[in-house]
């Protein structure tokens, strides 16, 4: 099937109306998300700062770009001109510098929590004592600039539909847990981001409000440049 029948798929079949899709382009060229565009596609993301500007460059302006991997505080000024959420917060001083570089661009950047939820070594993301630490900081007080839209999780890599599950399920029991403490009175506090091509059915069954799926609607990734492909 063609990425615009994968989309049209996703959405008319799989994909209730108020889950968003976040199409994940990373690796892919900047003719075949142009292809999604036409499909009716609004909505990308991308996880190299680099690689994410110059296909923002060339492509129409009404996407809205979403950063979904680990980014470095030395890299965020070149996104915050247009980025439109930034999904992988993981600390205060990534918050802080997303506060700088919108606040020159006179602009409020919408961000996601990044919450570790696989039983996996990886890398990013805030236990659930980090998360509430950073929202009670001081710190965190200050910043005018970058809104808190939700929480972002990324699943175990696993056959086992249960351990997944439970994983989103902790995911949404924080979440929820969050806005009564935090975000009573703010009604933008509404995502959670979790499901990606292997496990976004069951992330909707458990509450996710918004996927990110790369493979199912362009194949898979083949370690090879953008630009080459
Ligand atoms: C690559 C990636 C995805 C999409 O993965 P697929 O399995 O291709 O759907 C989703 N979320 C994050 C954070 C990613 O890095």
């Amino acid at each position: 099937m063609s990425i615009a029948d994968n989309i049209k798929t996703l959405k008319t079949q799989t994909v209730p109306k108020k889950v968003s899709l976040v199409a994940v382009s990373k690796t892919k060229s900047v003719a075949e998300i142009q292809e999604a565009y036409d499909a009716g596609q609004r909505l990308f993301g991308e996880n190299m700062v680099q690689e994410m500007v110059e296909k923002q460059e060339q492509l129409p302006k009404d996407i809205q770009w979403h950063q979904i991997g680990h980014l470095q505080t030395n890299k965020v000024k070149y996104i915050a001109p247009f980025i439109s959420m930034i999904e992988s917060v993981d600390s205060i001083k990534l918050l802080q510098e997303i506060n700088k570089q919108a606040l020159k661009n006179n602009r409020v950047i919408d961000c996601l929590l990044q919450i570790y939820i696989a039983d996996e070594e990886t890398k990013f993301g805030l236990g659930f004592d980090e998360a509430i630490e950073l929202l009670r900081s001081d710190e965190f007080a200050e910043l005018k600039n970058v809104k808190i839209r939700g929480l972002m999780g990324i699943a175990t890599n696993t056959d086992m539909e249960k351990q997944i599950r439970d994983e989103f399920q902790e995911l949404k029991v924080f979440f929820e847990g969050l806005k009564q403490s935090f975000f009573r009175k703010e009604e933008s506090f509404n995502v959670i981001s979790m499901g990606m091509s292997a496990d976004y059915e069951l992330a909707i069954e458990e509450g996710s409000t918004m996927i990110r799926v790369g493979s199912t609607i362009f194949g898979g990734r083949v370690i090879k440049h953008w630009k080459n492909n």
